[in-house]
């Protein structure tokens, strides 16, 4: 008798929207479903389960979400068994609602429920329309079962939530209550990453230099004392910092420890005392220029990227001329400049002083044009360097690759002759020229170490808002 054919694997699609939290709780989901022996697809035409990872920091991400969800309903005349879910903010923004709103929704799983997928899993099948938000206490994380996406860069999240109320932000709706999670829990992970063979770490957080150990008194500092040393970890990063949380004791750890990256997201949000203080954001622009002043003198090398909202509403003329100021005189390496967007439940859309939009998009582009300046005449400065360079994938033609600097920027290089270096591996790249946004050099030197060789995804994605 003709042994029977197995049953064909089951497959998931997901799609991830936002930040690094987003990205991460993505390949959390997707080990789970391994797990259960649910198996990749980048086709959500095989799909049998597809997740719409999403974000609601700014309007239009919220909506492509929701417009995804009416392309992938129609899937379902040709798949019966697909199921169809709604994950990350929106999810835990809409609830129920969101069902409501979209009859070939199947389940809605808020960014505190993640853990909870695969025991969800069975009723999903069965047809059950399921709504998995808030924020309970306990919270299932297999750090272990977390499918992770390339061989560069491991990320781990040290501190979920916020409890800061800036008055545009949605994320204390959607992220809930700040939650630190245990010294020994990170230290655990980040040991358990770099034995794996990831020579970056980036550890996370809405407000990632507010870490405090739960019930205890170390704080970020402590931690980057307790995960800095960690043999074989090459590389450090976090992300975000929140200006007024940055101590003294922070920045003096850019002294102590070489593997912390030469880099920092640190968001400012406007260059005007005035908007600052209708964002609710607690310091001024001279604090936070202070604050660059110590972080460059404690490590000269050090790039630092920020956010801005241009557009909040009350910004005038001369705050948004603050903020073009801010932009000359800070010198950041890379900025992430956005319209404001009214949120559902913040503050801010409750401020008189709307600014029309055409007048917001306008300040958008002379910002990003004067930033371009900036940033090339950053770049160029980096001609003739030599700079360790993280490999995290191949270029388009055959002999170049991709990669990242300690200071975070893209480096577009050709392989030393002989030589077959892969992705997850660190090389030395002389520096030939720097673009607006980009670098371009060739690599002088062997592999200083061996990566795993898997393929980078290369999403670029948003910084988590901070
Ligand atoms: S902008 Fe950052 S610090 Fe402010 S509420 Fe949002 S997540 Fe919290």
């Amino acid at each position: 008798m003709k042994p029977l054919a197995p049953p064909p694997a089951r497959r998931y699609f997901v799609e991830t929207w936002g930040c690094q939290m987003n990205e991460l709780d993505s390949q959390r989901m997707a080990g789970l479903l391994m797990r259960q022996g649910i198996l990749p697809t980048r086709d959500p035409r095989q799909a049998d389960l597809i997740l719409l990872n999403s974000c609601s920091v700014r309007e239009k991400a919220a909506q492509k979400a929701y417009s995804r969800l009416g392309e992938y309903r129609l899937l379902k005349a040709e798949r019966p068994g697909l199921r169809i879910g709604l994950c990350g903010c929106v999810a835990q923004q809409e609830g129920e609602r969101a069902l409501e709103r979209s009859r070939g929704l199947d389940f809605v799983l808020g960014p505190a429920r993640v853990g909870e997928l695969a025991a969800l899993l069975p009723r999903i099948q069965a047809g059950e329309r399921v709504i998995a938000t808030g924020f309970p206490e306990e919270r299932e994380y297999d750090f272990d079962a977390v499918a992770r996406e390339g061989a560069f860069k491991g990320m781990v999240t040290i501190i979920e939530g916020c409890d800061k109320r800036c008055t545009f932000c949605i994320v204390p709706t959607t992220r809930g209550p700040e939650r630190c999670r245990p010294l020994a829990e990170v230290v655990a992970e980040v040991r358990h990453l770099v034995e794996f063979g990831f020579h970056e770490i980036e550890l996370l957080g809405q407000t990632v230099n507010h870490w405090r150990e739960p019930g205890g008194d170390a704080d970020f500092a402590d931690l980057l004392d307790a995960v800095a040393p960690l043999p074989g970890l090459r590389r450090l990063r976090f992300v975000t910092s929140y200006p007024r949380d940055f101590t003294p004791r922070m920045v003096e750890r850019y002294a102590l420890y070489a593997n912390l990256c030469d880099y920092l997201h640190l968001p400012v949000q406007s260059g005007s005392d005035a908007v600052l203080r209708r964002m609710g954001r607690g310091y001024a622009v001279a604090d936070y220029l202070d604050l660059l002043g110590l972080l460059r003198a404690t490590r000269p090398s050090i790039a630092i990227s920020t956010d801005l909202i241009v557009g909040f509403p009350g910004e005038s003329d001369s705050d948004f001329e603050a903020t073009l100021t801010l932009v000359e005189r800070a010198r950041f390496s890379a900025l992430f400049a956005f319209r404001y967007s009214p949120r559902p439940g913040t503050a801010a859309p409750r401020l008189d002083g709307a600014v029309p939009t055409p007048v917001a998009e306008e300040r958008l582009r002379i910002l990003l044009a004067r930033q371009n300046e900036v940033q090339a005449e950053l770049n160029r400065e980096l001609a003739g360097r030599e700079m360790e360079v993280l490999i995290t994938g191949w270029g388009r033609e055959p002999g170049r690759l991709e990669g990242r600097t300690s200071c975070h920027r893209i480096v577009h290089f050709e392989a030393a002759a002989g030589t077959a270096p892969a992705p997850g591996e660190l090389v030395t790249v002389r520096i030939h020229r720097g673009l607006p946004h980009s670098l371009l050099g060739e690599q002088i030197a062997a592999p200083a170490g061996a990566g795993l060789g898997a393929r980078e995804r290369g999403t670029g994605r948003l910084p988590v808002v901070a």
